[in-house]
């Protein structure tokens, strides 16, 4: 980190030196022996849309050998398994991960515990029956979750979900529908949010839970998995839940109080795409600068036209730019402080330059940075879908605002 000013603990530097010698040994040699499945749609999703058995071993074996090597919790909270870093440690890892591994290594996406996918201080609150029972398969990496709070009518607006959980004979029984839950189709965990209040909920005064619980109860259906950008196979499912049952230590956290944990994993993901818009475009820019060099276009290498070069110099200010809002949002995350206008600001902002550096790294490209064999469009294609997901652009200002027009000016 030349570039950087900030003091960055002697830990962050060695984990980040540590996830880049394990990315080099464990996931790009694995995209290299198995580039066709990899990277050709036709071999890695079945008819259905999943993944095929061999790509979910292969992502499997990612996150165990991971969790071997001590980087897939990192993040996750001792008191459930983890090693208890901070969110600096988080973005800084997650920063070197995409831009070692750019648009191609996807595999390089399993390496730490997303909260959408794997343990998280989301399910700090798990109780000592659920603990035992869910969280040690999940701590190796053998097993994965995902979040399920999004619905049909309740995307920006989550607090308007539908789902219900309903008092039964010492349990509940869950009702509802979910959608564009990362993971879903492969999940063997799903921490699902429902009301369980339907008086406070209306509210908005508490009265939403969260569960956990294994996908394999009856009741719980993937009943599509979402494919976009024209793709045949997909990671987001569509989840049905008819009268599943929920036993009741599979309660996370205080009854009613659930909805603080669905806005605490949300702020994880911020920092991740954040992390991911910084790094991603830095392994775009570095392409962009080494193939000026080298294309020659009416006699002169493209390096020499500032119409081409100027706006990946401006774009280069700007995720430097969203690089040092990252660091320092991160810390002053893990100093206590709740920078809930940063945040905003910081995935805000690294979401939308970090897609326009790549869309403007694939345009010096010409037409070779369309092309699969480059990575670009794969790496555009992500950034562009977190301009929405957690917390869309017009959310995060909307967010700024509410807390400028407060008064938190600074
Ligand atoms: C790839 C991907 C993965 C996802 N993974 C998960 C997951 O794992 N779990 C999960 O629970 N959810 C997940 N989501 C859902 C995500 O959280 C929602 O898509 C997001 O919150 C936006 O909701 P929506 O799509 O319903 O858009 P809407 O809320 O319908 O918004 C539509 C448009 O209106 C704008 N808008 C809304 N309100 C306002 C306002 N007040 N002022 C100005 N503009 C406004 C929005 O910015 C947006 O442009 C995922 C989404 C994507 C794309």
């Amino acid at each position: 980190m030349r570039s950087v000013a900030f003091s960055i603990p002697d830990d962050v530097i060695a984990v980040r030196n540590g996830i880049e010698a394990f990315l080099r040994k464990e996931v790009i040699p694995r995209h290299e022996e198995h580039h066709e499945l990899l990277s050709n749609q036709r071999l890695l999703y079945r008819v259905d849309g999943r993944f095929c058995d061999e790509a979910l071993a292969l992502i499997r074996r990612v996150r165990m050998a991971s969790a071997d090597a001590g980087y897939y919790n990192m993040c996750v909270p001792p008191e459930i398994g983890g090693a208890g870093m901070g969110l600096l440690a988080y973005y800084v890892a997650w920063e070197c991960i995409f831009r070692l591994c750019g648009g191609h290594h996807w595999l390089g996406t399993y390496v730490i515990s997303h909260w959408a996918f794997g343990p998280s201080r989301v399910l700090l609150e798990v109780s000592p029956k659920a603990r035992e029972e869910m969280l040690p398969a999940m701590i190796a990496g053998e097993k994965s979750m995902c979040f399920g709070l999004s619905e049909p009518g309740a995307g920006s607006d989550a607090a308007m979900l539908q789902t219900r959980a309903t008092a039964d004979d010492g349990g509940w029984r869950l009702n509802g529908r979910k959608i564009w839950i990362t993971n879903a189709p492969y999940a063997d965990y799903a921490l699902i949010f429902a009301i369980t209040d339907p008086e406070r909920a209306s509210r908005r005064k508490g009265g939403i839970s969260a569960f956990l619980i294994p996908t394999d109860t009856p009741g719980f259906e993937i009943e599509n998995v979402i494919r976009m950008y024209g793709e045949i196979g997909g990671n987001e499912g569509e989840v049905v839940l008819g009268d599943v049952r929920v036993e009741p230590h599979q309660l996370v956290g205080e009854l009613h109080e659930g909805f603080r944990l669905g806005v605490l994993g949300v702020s994880l993901g911020r920092v991740y795409n954040s992390a991911r818009a910084v790094g991603s475009a830095r392994w775009a820019l570095k392409r962009a600068i080494e193939y000026s060099k080298v294309r020659e276009v009416f006699g002169n290498a493209i390096s020499k036209y500032q119409g081409i070069m100027f706006p990946l110099a401006e774009s280069a200010t700007e995720v430097h730019a969203a690089h040092l809002m990252g660091l320092n949002t991160t810390m002053l995350l893990d100093g206590g402080k709740p920078a809930i206008k940063e945040l905003s600001m910081m995935k805000s902002y690294s979401v939308e330059v970090g897609a326009r550096a790549i869309d403007r790294v694939i345009q010096a490209h010409g037409a070779i940075g369309f092309t699969n064999e480059m990575g670009l469009t794969e790496a555009w294609k992500y950034l562009r879908l977190v301009n929405v997901a957690d917390g869309t652009n017009e959310i995060l200002r909307r967010t700024i605002l509410h807390r400028m027009l407060g008064g938190d000016l600074d």
